[in-house]
């Protein structure tokens, strides 16, 4: 098998995200899209992380009746008012299992200059325990 080896490149930027409520969805596929633009790279991956444990980064349908579900589904399923052990510290043990659950990470392929997804897949940010300020990192490996 031929050994093939290209010179490629890492580009990381970090974004501040400021929420307003504590149930939140906020947009921030246009954060992915300048970094990619800023990096120069055209084929790669784009990695999406979020460095907080009571949020979650998903890929879907940025529509606002649905946005409204994402978060309607995160109250039926870890209700905040559950007789949580957690809350005795913060109050906020449901945000920290929806974030579990949910992930805090997104990967997307970059092909010829382009993020890859669906028409209706949209990157945005879960704020699970807002108001707050939240850290965005996009890294981006290529070529
Ligand atoms: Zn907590």
């Amino acid at each position: 098998m031929e050994v093939i080896r290209l010179s490629c490149n890492t580009f990381a930027k970090e974004f501040r995200v400021s929420t307003s409520r504590r149930f939140e969805i906020v947009s921030i596929m246009h954060l992915a899209e300048e970094a990619l633009k800023e990096s120069g790279i055209k084929n790669g991956i784009l990695h999406a992380f979020l460095p907080h444990a009571t949020a979650a980064l998903i890929t879907n349908e940025y529509e606002p009746r649905v946005a409204r579900d994402y978060l309607k589904w995160v109250r039926t399923y870890v209700p905040p008012e559950a007789d949580w052990e957690h809350n005795m510290i913060d109050n906020n043990a449901h945000a920290h299992i929806a974030s579990a659950l949910i992930g805090s990470s997104r990967t997307y392929p970059v092909i010829n200059g382009r993020i890859v997804r669906g028409a209706w897949q949209e990157l945005m940010l879960l704020e699970l325990d807002g108001p707050r300020n939240r850290r965005v990192i996009i890294q981006i490996i290529g070529c």
